[in-house]
């Protein structure tokens, strides 16, 4: 087990919601907001991260503060204007990904990764937007890209 492994997922009624689109979020550790986000950190209250594509609120908290994609020092790869980042902890775009994918040998990306979580070495409570690992997620598009069902 890694810290990789941490999956508390957010509920979608913990009360509050992004200020901008009032979609429900998910949370995420202080820790993680502290290590994306420019400036000082306000007062201590829970975070949520906003999923939305469009939307330019990246964290937000229960106490009304919020960081938007100018706050940040990563912007999350869902969201619009991002660099498309799908592992935040050693760089790899989505692009990338993709590109290699489409070929039949195994993804170069996704072994290296792999490799780098199973010894411990990733750091994605606080390089990762969301505080969570990608692995799941860069396993999810090179699956996606090889049946062709990616766009
Ligand atoms: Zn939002």
């Amino acid at each position: 087990m890694t810290a990789c492994d941490d999956t508390a997922p957010g509920a979608a009624s913990d009360g509050f919601a992004c200020p901008a689109d009032g979609s429900p979020g998910q949370l995420v550790r202080a820790l993680t907001v502290a290590a994306n986000v420019r400036g000082p950190m306000p007062a201590p209250q829970r975070f949520k991260i906003c999923c939305s594509r469009d939307c330019e609120i990246v964290y937000f908290g229960d106490a009304g503060d919020a960081f938007s994609v100018g706050d940040v020092d990563t912007v999350p790869g869902f969201k619009a204007g991002s660099d498309g980042l799908v592992c935040y902890c050693f760089g790899h775009r989505e692009v990338d990904l993709r590109a290699e994918s489409g070929a039949a040998a195994p993804s170069r990306i996704l072994a290296a990764v792999e490799a780098r979580v199973e010894t411990g070495d990733c750091y994605c409570a606080v390089k990762s937007p969301s505080g969570r690992c990608c692995l799941g997620n860069l396993r999810a598009l090179v699956e996606a890209t090889r049946s062709g069902s990616a766009t």
